[in-house]
């Protein structure tokens, strides 16, 4: 019986990889396994709230990996532990008068007046504006997207200084990036103080709420900001939010979201112009305690266009070394400092490519490595496929598995974990994969 619970630590790998590591720790770690019999595992959950939850959403996760590495068909029952006794909890003394809420440090430079503007940031920094001076009185939400990089969470930080920092009222705002409110959720729900986590939500005037995309496919945290939203918006209070893409785009997000993020005003902001570039750099040089020449500028400007995170990177890596080495920054130096900035972008090997490649190795077409056929002579070449998609590409085994015809995650790694083994054994085999990847490569 104790195989059973030897199976349950190998299939935690797999199931790691798909849930990710946070969600991971938070569901699959708490779960207690022991076996009941030779076919059943049970997976105790702390409480029957903590066990309803894995059941709704990871039930289905944890079945699959369990039926990837075990062939003998193994049951999974889930059940509910006692819940350990709460630890009284002493109260955090508050400030009489807190004047706001933050829940996430503010980052004291992205302020308006560090915030260089051009052409492509232009409208939203003049919403951004409007909606810091007179909150809740023009555009509601104010939504902005963009690319990473381009000043998004800097431009709703500066907002929040400035209502902060504005005479009058005591406005509470919470600036934070979606991230935490779902864990602020989740940590919620596991200490049984949902109605303490809707309180702080619901009571601010204004809400700021970073990088939204990532709600796509959270559905308990999606119910949960859809109310806060509602809550607020009915108070006329203001909602501020930012993601790097507009509503429509962000995938596995509820339509009502979609719409109720629609119902101000959408904003993006573009990657900047050169000039703004070379002012952007400027800006950042003057809190420099070194000199920059101009050209040094203009060539860093010129270098990275597409992520002002990037061109700030490599001003600061620049003068980080001129300090280092005791040597004046100049042109010869900023060379020497980028010169891998200066090479050739990595060539970008796709999935579609890998499988051209495989299918012309092992003399079949793409349309039968892509099949979903049993044969011999096309099962092999496919895992070998596979098994290079996760070699040579960043993507994960789910998304690998979407150009397979929709393969599951754990069909993707039996092919690339039979495909390694099979590489220590079977030398002519070693070969033919060798030379594909020297043909991806090329
Ligand atoms: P995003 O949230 O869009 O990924 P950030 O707001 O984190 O981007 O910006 C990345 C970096 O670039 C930050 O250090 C920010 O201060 C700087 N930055 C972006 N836009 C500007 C701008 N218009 N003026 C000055 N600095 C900027
Ligand atoms: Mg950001």
């Amino acid at each position: 019986m104790e195989a059973l619970v030897r199976l349950w630590q190998e299939a935690q790998d797999s199931i790691k990889t798909s849930l990710g590591q946070s969600a991971f720790e938070t569901w699959i770690l708490p779960l207690k396994a022991q076996s009941k019999d030779a076919h059943t595992l049970c997976l105790e959950a702390p409480d029957e709230f903590f066990r309803d939850w894995v059941d709704k959403h990871y039930r289905e996760s944890i079945q699959q990996s369990l039926n990837a590495v075990s062939d003998k068909g193994v049951t999974v029952t889930l059940e509910a532990g006692r819940p350990a006794p709460e630890k009284p909890r002493v109260a955090a003394p508050q400030p009489a008068h807190a004047k706001t809420q933050d829940t996430f440090n503010l980052n004291p430079r992205y302020t308006f007046e560090n915030f260089v503007v051009g052409p492509s940031n232009r409208h939203a920094h003049a919403y951004a504006i409007a909606v810091a001076d007179s909150p809740a009185k023009t555009y509601n939400p104010l939504f902005i997207y963009g690319a990473t990089g381009l000043g998004k969470t800097h431009l709703i930080q500066a907002i929040c200084h400035h209502i902060k920092h504005k005479d009058g009222g005591c406005p509470k705002i919470c600036y934070l990036p979606v991230e935490k409110f779902t864990n602020e959720l989740i940590d919620a729900i596991q200490h049984h103080s949902t109605a303490a986590f809707r309180q702080k939500f619901r009571n601010l005037d204004v809400l700021v709420v970073d990088d939204v995309h990532f709600l796509g496919g959270r559905e308990s945290t999606q119910e949960e900001f859809f109310n806060t939203f509602n809550t607020l918006y009915d108070a006329h209070k203001q909602i501020i939010l930012c993601s790097d893409r507009p509503p429509k785009e962000i995938e596995k997000l509820q339509e009502r979201l979609v719409s109720r993020f629609g119902w101000g005003l959408t904003t993006d902001i573009q990657p900047p112009d050169f000039e703004t570039r070379v002012a952007i750099l400027k800006k950042k040089v003057e809190r420099e305690p070194v000199n920059v020449p101009d050209e040094v500028i203009m060539f860093i400007a010129q270098l990275i266009k597409t992520n002002i995170r990037e061109l700030e990177g490599a001003l600061i890596r620049t003068i980080a070394y001129s300090l280092l080495e005791e040597k004046q920054v100049t042109l010869e130096l900023a060379h020497e400092v980028l010169k891998d900035l200066l090479k050739e972008p990595k060539k970008l090997i796709t999935v579609d490519f890998i499988q051209r490649c495989a299918a012309e190795e092992f003399s079949i077409t793409l349309a039968e490595l892509k099949t979903k056929r049993r044969t011999k002579t096309v099962v092999l070449p496919r895992q070998v496929a596979m098994y290079l998609s996760r070699e040579l590409t960043d993507l994960s085994l789910p998304e690998i598995g979407q150009y397979f015809g929709g393969k599951d995650h754990t069909t993707v790694l039996h092919s690339y974990n039979k495909i390694k083994e099979l590489l220590n054994k079977d030398l002519l085999l070693k070969e033919k994969v060798d030379r594909v990847i020297q043909i991806i490569k090329q």
